[in-house]
């Protein structure tokens, strides 16, 4: 507890969940009543060397804890995670503003990678070439890095962490979290999990902070990996730092994400599913669709969409029956208004303007309703900039060829999707459109980790991204033998001077 009686969040450091010294704090704040929750350090550098310095000590037995130990970690992790569901879910929405079921949810997308990390024995295996030459046999080893380190985002508190850990700590390394400074607390509380499930003191730390701790981390010399998640100018950041001196990075960024709706799609799922996924969590998801390109005659479902939007509920998190709690913080509200002012002013139509609802009973929250612009053109800020709000911007073309132009033109990759009945229509569409994650009749085609998390172009920077294959590839360096072995009785060969293996 500080001296105003609001808990403080810890720092874990070697096993020990501490007090951080700093005279630097923020106030962890729930959106919907604008309560303080929390009091979070931003630790000091001398923290940040003890957390990497810990980690660096564990690395020398984590890395050699058989598979199947590390791998037992994990399965009873997904058990506890599993157990504590509706706690997470419900300090998530507390501290980030996303309804019950939707934290849930949060929560559940990360089980999926723990569980997928419970499965590292099968992904971790190496390669074997038998008698590549007369008694020489070539094998890769995937040995890990050492202590690599995470940095996220405020829009999923539970997935994201969840998304790098596990998977990094699996394959043998050890690791550095920095949650985003906004909502903290249920972050640590998959933390305290992770130690209850048996993750040694040192394998697992946590520091928090901002600016400073984020250019620590990408500066300090023992760390060999930063993966990130956050905004495309933070990210841009992070890669070029962490990358000039010497580490591996792997930064998912910001996004624009469209749907493309054909005339034949099936009209009412296509409307339901678009609500969902430009207003869901109130537009603050990288996988959202904030824009929405009708197609042909589709550009008459205009005004049915527009009416459906209104009847969602605008609610705190927490009560029953809500679609749309409120943005993270007044910040966040203040720019969302500001970019629909933006929007006004460059000539867009508003169709349905959510500013300013009433909310009874969360008259302090930080509240925006479902808002659509029409006739939104690509040199407008409404859409090139991320507005990270519940902002639909609504543009139109003639023919599917039009739109897939379109959606190339835009820099961002994240995800994008089409609504159509047509199987030409969405074949052509998944080989000529230029972005990393594809939606057939699905609006969030946010991949399982079975597959790994692929948005391209001006969303990522690194080649691979997080879960799944690709993050094995991320967290371990592969290493390839060469061996023969002489019988003692064999009589010597000739001296081989050439390159060839005989
Ligand atoms: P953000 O970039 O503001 O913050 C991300 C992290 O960077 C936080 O931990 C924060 O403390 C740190 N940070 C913030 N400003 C910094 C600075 N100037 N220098 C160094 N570090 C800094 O992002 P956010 O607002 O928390 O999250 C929303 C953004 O994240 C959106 O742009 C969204 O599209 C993106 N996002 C992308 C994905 C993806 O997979 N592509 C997933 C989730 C969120």
């Amino acid at each position: 507890m500080s001296s105003n009686n609001v808990p403080t969040v810890k720092l874990l450091i070697n096993g020990e969940f501490v007090e951080s010294q700093t005279e630097q704090w923020r106030d962890v704040i729930n959106p919907a009543t604008q309560e303080v929750l929390a009091r979070v350090p931003f630790a000091t550098q001398d923290e940040i060397n003890a957390a990497v310095a810990s980690a660096k000590q564990a690395f020398k037995t984590w890395r050699k804890t058989p598979i199947g130990a590390r791998a037992r970690v994990f399965l009873r992790y997904q058990q506890l995670i599993r157990d504590n569901i509706k706690e997470l879910a419900a300090i998530l929405t507390a501290e980030q503003g996303k309804t019950l079921a939707d934290a849930e949810g949060d929560v559940f997308r990360g089980l999926e990678v723990v569980e997928h990390a419970s499965a590292v024995g099968n992904l971790q295996l190496g390669e074997l070439a038998n008698n590549v030459a007369g008694g020489v046999d070539t094998y890769t080893l995937m040995q890990p890095l050492g202590v690599c380190a995470g940095i996220t985002p405020f829009n999923f508190p539970a997935m994201i962490p969840l998304w790098m850990f596990p998977m990094a700590i699996a394959t043998g390394n050890t690791f550095v979290l920095k949650p985003s400074e906004q909502d903290p607390m249920v972050t640590m509380r998959l933390v305290e999990l992770a130690l209850e499930a048996g993750i040694p003191p040192g394998v697992l730390n946590v520091i928090h902070g901002g600016v400073d701790a984020v250019n620590a981390i990408c500066d300090h010399a023992d760390i060999k990996a930063v993966s990130f998640v956050g905004s495309t100018h933070v990210g841009t950041h992070v890669y070029n730092r962490a990358i000039q001196s010497g580490k591996r990075a792997q930064c998912m960024m910001g996004a624009k994400n469209h749907a493309i709706v054909m005339p034949d799609a099936n009209k009412q799922q296509t409307l339901n599913n678009l609500l969902g996924a430009a207003f869901g969590a109130a537009g603050q998801r990288c996988m959202a669709l904030p824009v929405v390109v009708l197609v042909g005659e589709a550009r008459n479902w205009l005004p049915e969409l527009a009416r459906l939007a209104q009847t969602l509920k605008i609610n705190g998190g927490v009560e029953p029956g809500t679609d749309i709690g409120p943005v993270v913080s007044c910040s966040a509200l203040e720019r969302i208004h500001g970019l629909i002012q933006k929007g006004i002013d460059e000539g867009a139509e508003l169709v349905l303007d959510g500013r300013n609802p009433t909310v009874s009973g969360y008259e302090k929250g930080s509240f925006i309703g479902p808002t659509i612009f029409a006739g939104v053109k690509p040199e407008m800020t409404v859409y090139h900039q991320e507005i990270f709000g519940p902002v639909l911007c609504v543009m139109q073309a003639d023919k599917l060829d039009e739109a897939i132009e379109l959606i190339n033109a835009n820099p961002n990759g994240n995800g994008t999707a089409i609504f159509t009945r047509s199987g030409a229509a969405a074949r052509r569409f998944q080989e000529d459109i230029d972005v990393g994650q594809v939606g057939i009749n699905v609006p969030i085609p946010v991949p399982v980790p079975l597959f790994s998390f692929s948005g391209s172009r001006g969303s990522k920077l690194g080649d691979l991204g997080p879960y799944g294959k690709q993050a094995i590839m991320f967290y371990t360096q592969t290493k390839t033998v060469t061996a023969r072995w002489f019988d003692e009785d064999e009589v010597a060969g000739a001296v081989n001077t050439t390159i060839a293996l005989k």
